[in-house]
C-alpha cells in the first residue's frame, strides 16, 4: 500500500496531519512537491519567494532523508504531475492540506476528479495552514465574519486539534524519481533575505519564545525596536504551524502571548473572508459600483513611492526596507498603504502588486485584504481613516532610529525634525540630498475627502 503526501503551503515535518495520515495509511510514502506552472506564470513566484522556497524544499528534503525518505520534486501542471507520480508509485491515496484561495480550491477540485477517475482517493486535511479553518465559526446572518472583533471572540473559543509529532520514518518506494532541488542563488533577490526552511523557523521560534514574546503587547508597534516575531514568511510557506504556535503561546501565557495570538487570529480572519469571497483577491470587497474608477494614475508619484523617495521619511524608510529585506514592519505597511491609497489616491491594487513582488511573506489573503482594509474598500469599520505619516512616525519612531536606519541621507538630522526635514532651516535643508515632499498632506486629504463625498 503506497500513499502520497502532497506538500503545498505546509513545508514542514512537525505538526503535519496530511503527512502523518499518509504514513499511518501505507507501507511506503511519496512526499511530493510540485512547482506549479500556473503559479509561476501568474507571476506569483518572484525572486524573493522563489529563493525562500528553494531553501524550504532543500531543508524538507534533508529532514526526510534523516527519516529514510526524500522529497520528490516535479514541475509543470499541478494535477498532471501529481497523477503521474501516483501512477509511477502505484499509490492508492493522496493526502494534502486544504487551501483557501479561489485558485487553491479549484486546483484541489481538479485533482480530486482526476484521481477519482482512476480509482484513487484524495484526502484533504483541514487546520494545517490555519489554526481555525474558514467556516468553523460564522455569524448567524452571513457565511463569514466581516468584522474582526466578533470573529476573534468566537475564534478564541474553538478547541484546536492537538499538535501532531513529526513521523520517525518516511520510507519512499524506489521507482519514483524527482528533479534536482535547486541550491544555487536566485537572481534579483533582496540582499537581506531571511533563511528559509523548517529548522531555521524552529530555531527562530525558540529564540522568540525565550526573548521576545513577553514584550509583544508593548513593543510590537515600535518601528525601531523591530520586536515582532518575523514568523510571517514561515507561516506563508508553512515551515511553522499556526495551530502549534497558538498552543505554544497559550502555554506560555501573559499579555504578550495573548496579543500575539490575536495577530494570528487576524491571519485566519482574512482567510475566512477570502474563502467566502474569493473575488476579493482582485476586486473591491465592498464594491460600490465604479466609485474607485476615479482613482489617480499618477505614474511619477507611484514610482517615487515604490523607490522610497516621496520626501516623507517614514514612508521612504519603509519602502526601502521592503526592497532590502523582502519584509516590512506591520505599522510601516499600514502607513505606506494609507499614503498610496488615500493620500495619493491611487488604486490599492498598484500597491498590493508591488508588495507581492517583494514580500517574502507575500500572501494573497493577508496582502490583498490588508490592503483593502487600509484602502477603505475592505473590512475596516472606519474606511475613511487616513494615517498621517508625520504624526505616526513621531509616535512609533520617536527618536527617528528607524528612519535613520533606512534613509542614510537623514542620518545627521535629530528628532523631531527628522520626521519633517522640510522644516529645517535654509542651510541645513539645502545640505541634505533628500527630496521635498511629492504631495502636501493637506492636499491629499482634501482630494480623498472630495472623492469620498462624490461616492454614492
Ligand atoms: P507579528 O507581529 O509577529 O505577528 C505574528 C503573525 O501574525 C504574523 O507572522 C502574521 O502571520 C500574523 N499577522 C500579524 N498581523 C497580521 C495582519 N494584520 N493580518 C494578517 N495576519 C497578521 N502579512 C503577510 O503574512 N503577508 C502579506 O503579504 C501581508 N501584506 C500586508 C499588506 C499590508 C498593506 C498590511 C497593512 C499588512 C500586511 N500583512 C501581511 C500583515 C502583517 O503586516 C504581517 O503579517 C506582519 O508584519 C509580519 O511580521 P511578523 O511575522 O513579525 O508579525
Amino acid at each position: 500500500h503506497v500513499s502520497v503526501a502532497l506538500f503545498t503551503a505546509d513545508l514542514r515535518l512537525n505538526d503535519h496531519p496530511p503527512l502523518r495520515a499518509a504514513v499511518d495509511a501505507a507501507d511506503a510514502v511519496v512526499p511530493l512537491f510540485v512547482r506549479d506552472r500556473a503559479v509561476e506564470s501568474a507571476g506569483f513566484a518572484p525572486p524573493n519567494r522563489r529563493a525562500f522556497l528553494d531553501a524550504c524544499l532543500a531543508d524538507l528534503d534533508a529532514g526526510l532523508r534523516e527519516r529514510g525518505g526524500r522529497l520528490v520534486l516535479r514541475s509543470g501542471d499541478f494535477v498532471e504531475q501529481v497523477c503521474r507520480v501516483v501512477t509511477e508509485a502505484d499509490a492508492d491515496e493522496v493526502h494534502m492540506a486544504a487551501g483557501h484561495s479561489g485558485f487553491a480550491v479549484r486546483r484541489e477540485e481538479r485533482l480530486r476528479s482526476a484521481l477519482e477517475a482512476s480509482g484513487r482517493r484524495l484526502f484533504v486535511h483541514d487546520a494545517v495552514t490555519v489554526a481555525v479553518p474558514p467556516g468553523t465559526v460564522t455569524p448567524s446572518s452571513s457565511d463569514h465574519f466581516a468584522v474582526f472583533t466578533p470573529y476573534y471572540r468566537q475564534w478564541a473559543r474553538v478547541p484546536l486539534r492537538p499538535v501532531a509529532a513529526a513521523p520517525r520514518r518516511v520510507p519512499v518506494p524506489d521507482p519514483v524519481r524527482g528533479e534536482e532541488i535547486a541550491r544555487g542563488a536566485v537572481s534579483g533577490t533582496s540582499p537581506g533575505l531571511p533563511a528559509g526552511g523548517e529548522r531555521a523557523a524552529r530555531d527562530q521560534a525558540a529564540a522568540y519564545w525565550r526573548d521576545g514574546l513577553d514584550d509583544y503587547d508593548t513593543v510590537h508597534d515600535d518601528l525601531a525596536a523591530d520586536a515582532t516575531s518575523r514568523f510571517s514568511a514561515h507561516l506563508h510557506f508553512g515551515t511553522l504551524s499556526p495551530a502549534e504556535l497558538v498552543h505554544r503561546a497559550r502555554r506560555h501565557g501573559g499579555a504578550g502571548a495573548e496579543a500575539f495570538v490575536r495577530q494570528l487570529a487576524w491571519r485566519d480572519f482574512h482567510r475566512q473572508v477570502l474563502a467566502a469571497r474569493p473575488g476579493a483577491a482582485r476586486d473591491d470587497y465592498r464594491s460600490k459600483g465604479d466609485r474607485w474608477r476615479t482613482r489617480r494614475t499618477a505614474a511619477d508619484e507611484i514610482d517615487a513611492w515604490c523607490e522610497g523617495r516621496t520626501g516623507y521619511p517614514v514612508i521612504d524608510a519603509a519602502m526601502r526596507q521592503l526592497r532590502h529585506e523582502g519584509w516590512m514592519h506591520n505599522r510601516a505597511r499600514l502607513l505606506t498603504a494609507s499614503f498610496l491609497a488615500k493620500t495619493l489616491y491611487v488604486d490599492w491594487r498598484v500597491g498590493a502588486d508591488h508588495f507581492l513582488h517583494w514580500l517574502v511573506d507575500g500572501d494573497v489573503a493577508n496582502n490583498q485584504l490588508n490592503w483593502q482594509w487600509m484602502a477603505g474598500t475592505g473590512t475596516d469599520t472606519r474606511p475613511n481613516r487616513v494615517l498621517n505619516p508625520v504624526t505616526q512616525s513621531k509616535k512609533y519612531d520617536p527618536d527617528g532610529a528607524y528612519v535613520r536606519r533606512w534613509v542614510p541621507e537623514l542620518a545627521d538630522v535629530a528628532a523631531p525634525l527628522i520626521h519633517e526635514p522640510w522644516k529645517l532651516s535654509g542651510l541645513d535643508r539645502a545640505g541634505l540630498d533628500y527630496p521635498d515632499p511629492i504631495v502636501e498632506l493637506a492636499d491629499g486629504l482634501d482630494r480623498f475627502r472630495r472623492a469620498r463625498r462624490k461616492q454614492p
